[in-house]
């Protein structure tokens, strides 16, 4: 017998609609003054009457959709009632037994070896809407914001402030079953969460700003056998634990990590949790703490939401926009289309414009190939023979330079000057020898900055690679008479020397020699 985590995720998303969920207040209220973006009805004053905004709830099916759940034809709103500073009505408008989405899954991709397996089929429960509560800044007061608070006796007094300006924004919380083996698995899950919400353009699901934010469910299981792991087949569960609001894609991992730890402690010493209790995170000492006896669900009183009428999606289901690719597809054809492994195609799709603008800069690059007519053959076995090489090319300019000079001058793919066909000829330039490593860098910044095309660029800063053999001659020679001593040295067997040598010459052209050229040339000339 050994023992195995249990995981389940409760996952908020903050939808990106221009209005919260059931008024028309302005949905950016974390950018505007606090208490700004407010009104009667967010506010849940006496007399006013909620409406349900449609857009929150194309963005919710949508997702849903993405996650293969099953939409239903009815749906409706409860309250959910408790107390809290941060909820100005007394209750939240959620939903509790009819919620717009059931029954999903979402398969995963595990790329690690320390992972028990490397595909991950997680079944979604349900996903719902709901709104969001305000948001609760606490802080020592100064002594002067206290005079004559009661109290407060004229020092310090704890308190808290609130900013009504997020009750009401538009949530989806998506419940997955307990189906993940590992924190690992969570995390990735909470990855590619993420990514389908940026490709749907339903959220921007940065985890930082809260947008994108969950719970983390957890207790051990002993089995006897990993091939009956899978929930559906050993029923048994222990009581979980919920660790709330983690808020970054570290601290699920993290904290489940350390709750692993904690819960087998407990198992060893033969003393496994009896009951469910809820925890948090402390990032400071990386540690989950004790928060309160968790609340049952008889205690919120649900019950369905009077002021909104009950949801026939029936019609709603089958107008919506069209699903576009989705990440796990587009990796997909990435790599059986363009040739990319399975990592190069999974940096390339992990960010929308930069797969849209790879796939520009291909199609002009495949033009630009043809256009050589150096290989014979049709256009498919040109572009066949090539594509390896060219991609391999095109990930390592694209990603690895192009990202670092855009790290460099705070630049983003919207925001560089680059045509992909400028690109193309940039990767076709690179591909013919016609610039070396070192030139090409300071072309692409150039490019980067100016928008200006490759073969301009390098025309006017006489940048060409140097390929001439004579040229290149003349210009070993003279080092070589320059360094008699390091010439003896290398002859007589000292072969670091051949670096000094090259790098010599890459000096002398300011980095234009072509460095194999170099390499031959002084190999010959010292045997
Ligand atoms: P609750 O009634 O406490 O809200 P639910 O059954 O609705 O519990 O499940 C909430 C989340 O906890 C889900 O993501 C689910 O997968 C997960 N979960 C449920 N039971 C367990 C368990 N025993 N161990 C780990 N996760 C669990
Ligand atoms: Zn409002
Ligand atoms: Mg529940």
């Amino acid at each position: 017998m050994h023992l195995v985590p249990v995981i389940g995720l409760e996952i908020h998303i903050q939808l990106k609609t221009k209005s919260k969920m059931f008024c028309g207040c302005d949905n950016s209220g974390e950018d505007q003054k606090p208490n700004t973006t407010i009104c009667p009805i967010c506010m849940g004053h006496p007399g006013t009457l909620p409406v349900i905004n449609k857009q929150a709830l194309e963005y919710g099916l949508l997702m849903g959709k993405a996650l293969n759940c099953e939409i239903k034809n009815f749906s409706k709103f409860d309250r959910k009632q408790y107390f809290y500073p941060d909820l100005p009505k007394g209750y939240q408008i959620s939903q509790y037994d009819k919620p717009i989405c059931e029954n999903g899954w979402l398969n995963l991709v595990i790329p690690s070896k320390n992972n028990l397996r490397e595909e991950a089929k997680i079944r979604i429960n349900r996903a719902h809407l709901e709104e969001d509560a305000a948001k609760l800044i606490h802080e020592v007061s100064h002594p002067e914001r206290l005079k004559g608070v009661e109290g407060s006796h004229g020092s310090k007094l704890e308190a808290s402030l609130v900013d009504y300006n997020r009750a009401g924004t538009p949530l989806l919380e998506i419940v997955t079953e307990p189906d993940f083996y590992s924190s690992l698995e969570a995390k990735i899950f909470m990855q590619e969460l993420r990514l389908i919400a940026r490709y749907l353009d339903v959220s921007t699901a940065d985890m930082e700003k809260g947008h994108l934010r969950c719970d983390a469910n957890i207790s051990m299981r002993p089995i006897v056998d990993d091939a009956k792991r899978d929930t559906g087949s050993l029923p048994k569960l222990y009581p979980k634990t919920e660790i709330k609001n983690l808020n970054s894609f570290r601290s699920v991992e993290r904290a489940l990590e350390y709750e692993i730890k904690r819960q087998t402690k407990l198992w060893e010493e033969d003393n496994p949790p009896t009951k469910q209790s809820t925890r948090g995170w402390n990032d400071a000492k990386q540690i989950t703490e004790e928060q309160r006896i968790k609340e049952e669900e008889k205690d919120y009183r649900y019950f369905p939401e009077p002021d909104l009428p009950p949801l026939d999606l029936t019609e709603l289901k089958f107008n919506l926009k069209s699903m576009p690719e989705l990440p796990q597809a587009k990796r997909k054809r990435f790599e059986e289309q363009y040739g990319f492994t399975s990592e190069e195609a999974k940096i390339l799709t992990d960010d929308n414009k930069l797969a849209n603008y790879t796939e520009n800069i291909i199609s002009e690059l495949e033009s630009w190939l043809l256009a050589l007519g150096e290989t014979e053959g049709t256009k498919e076995e040109i572009i066949e023979e090539n594509k390896k090489k060219l991609n391999k090319l095109l990930v390592g300019w694209l990603v690895n330079k192009l990202g670092g000079l855009m790290t460099q001058h705070k630049r983003d793919i919207g925001t560089i000057k680059i045509t992909p066909e400028n690109f193309a000829e940039f990767i076709t330039m690179i591909y013919q020898n016609k610039i070396s490593g070192p030139v090409a860098l300071k072309i692409l910044e150039e490019m980067m900055l100016t928008g200006k095309d490759p073969s301009q660029i390098m025309d006017d800063g006489n940048m060409a690679q140097i390929s001439n053999s004579d040229e290149l001659e003349t210009i070993i020679d003279e080092i070589i008479n320059a360094n008699p001593s390091e010439a003896e040295g290398y002859k007589n067997g000292k072969e670091t020397l051949l670096q000094f040598f090259i790098g010599q010459a890459m000096k002398k052209t300011q980095g234009k020699a072509n460095p194999q050229m170099v390499e031959n040339l002084i190999k010959n000339k010292l045997k």
